[in-house]
């Protein structure tokens, strides 16, 4: 059972006080960035098989793949749509590679000139100077480059039935074609190499992140903020909490360490698109009440909504590990499904039990917080602010009994 913090319930009744003085609001709804990528649909896109795709044939030929040290036959390889109705043990790693290196030919389609170190698509630049994989049994990570019957191949592990579930969809392939990408950047005669000291989180890291040259990893993480904002734009919406989720572990959390200097500032990701559309609520007074993710138990979101403006207040615990209590500024615009807000979070600081400081005196600005209720029993909360950042994935606890009708996203 969750437990919740006495001073919390206390906050409720003396909130309409503390409301009248907060007077900065901000808004922002994020639109999509338009670009000319050739899917305008990742989630539909990657329910095709690659061997039902008209490209099969080529990407086998620039790509060819070789398993526990034999060569695939790719007119053996067989799948049917849609991939996530397919059983998980047809569902192969070869499958999979395939489906990666599909996506990222048609990712930057008709485009060049738009990735830092090169002036190719990706795809383009992939096939240049690697034309294969190989996948062993074992193998952890991955490392470039090999040369193997004339081919210049790239070496990464199998993977188990969890890591194959994970890769039906976007939240899996972003991460394998992140990871092709940094294996095919030590290829290049320019790629600055890892540096291996003790002044990053890990056995190899990029000296430092500089747009101007990236390493392996930042490419990586070029690519997972270029999906993250939507610079590169993939459409689709129905995987759009797999693949944030995704992002916030590696894009924000493993990535960021992998530089020993000029670290890159956290990602503000982009929740939503035109492309989701977005539904109404029948009574949006539905959503007041306690929020929390199941996985961050400890610490909630408390949502208040009357007609026509609503707040939110974030109870937890500082980077240092001291009681946290944060509330956002107002927002008047009418909540709907799928559409994503961001408000700023302050502190309330100095007032004592016997002497309140007055909130005028004591706010300080904290960082902001990304709202998307998804429908009336569950949201996307990202936080980001001076104690750090984080994803959240909420559901209701309490609510105040009005009915919230679940209107479903549009397409
Ligand atoms: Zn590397």
């Amino acid at each position: 059972m969750r437990k919740i913090p006495y001073q919390f319930v206390e906050t409720l009744e003396v909130f309409p006080r503390i409301l009248a003085l907060i007077f900065t609001i901000i808004l922002g709804t994020f639109l999509c960035s338009s670009s000319m990528a050739g899917i305008t649909d990742i989630d539909a896109f990657l329910e095709m098989c690659p061997t039902d795709d008209p490209i099969f044939e080529q990407l086998t030929i620039d790509f060819a793949l070789m398993k526990n040290g034999v060569w695939i036959d790719p007119t053996e390889l067989t799948c049917t749509s849609p991939v996530s109705k397919l059983p998980i043990e047809e569902w192969t790693d070869e499958l999979i590679f395939y489906q990666t290196i599909r996506t990222m030919y048609y990712m930057d389609f008709g485009q060049t000139e738009h990735l830092p170190w090169t002036s190719l698509s990706l795809y383009d630049w992939m096939r240049k100077l690697v034309n294969g994989a190989r996948i062993e049994d074992g193998v952890i990570g991955g490392s470039c480059c090999s040369r193997i019957d004339g081919r210049t191949v790239f070496l990464f592990g199998s993977s188990d039935e969890f890591g194959r579930d994970f890769d039906r969809s976007w939240r899996g392939i972003l991460h394998n074609l992140s990871f092709y990408a940094h294996e095919r950047r030590h290829s290049d005669p320019d790629d600055p190499g890892h540096t291996r000291t003790v002044c990053c989180d890990g056995p190899a890291c990029d000296q430092e992140y500089n747009e101007a040259n990236l390493g392996g990893y930042g490419v990586s993480f070029w690519l997972l903020k270029q999906w993250a904002t939507r610079q590169i734009d993939l459409g689709g919406c129905g995987d759009i909490v797999g693949r944030l989720s995704t992002l916030a572990s590696d894009g924000n959390g493993v990535f960021r360490t992998r530089f020993c200097t000029n670290i890159p500032v956290p990602t503000v990701f982009d929740m939503n698109g035109p492309e989701c559309g977005a539904g109404t609520f029948e009574d949006r007074r539905g959503l007041t009440g306690m929020w929390y993710d199941p996985a961050l138990d400890g610490e909630g979101f408390n949502f208040i909504v009357d007609g026509s403006r609503w707040v939110v207040i974030y109870y937890g615990y500082s980077a240092s590990g001291e009681r946290l209590w944060l509330i956002s500024g107002v927002y008047y615009d009418e909540i709907q499904a799928g559409k994503t807000v961001v408000l700023n979070m302050y502190e309330y600081l100095g007032g004592t039990f016997d002497s309140p400081k007055p909130g005028t005196d004591a706010v300080l600005p904290w960082g902001s917080v990304t709202i998307q209720f998804d429908n009336c029993s569950a949201g996307k909360i990202q936080m980001f602010g001076v104690d750090g950042e984080k994803m959240s994935e909420i559901v209701p606890l309490i609510t105040a009994g009005v009915t919230c009708e679940n209107i479903e996203l549009t397409e």
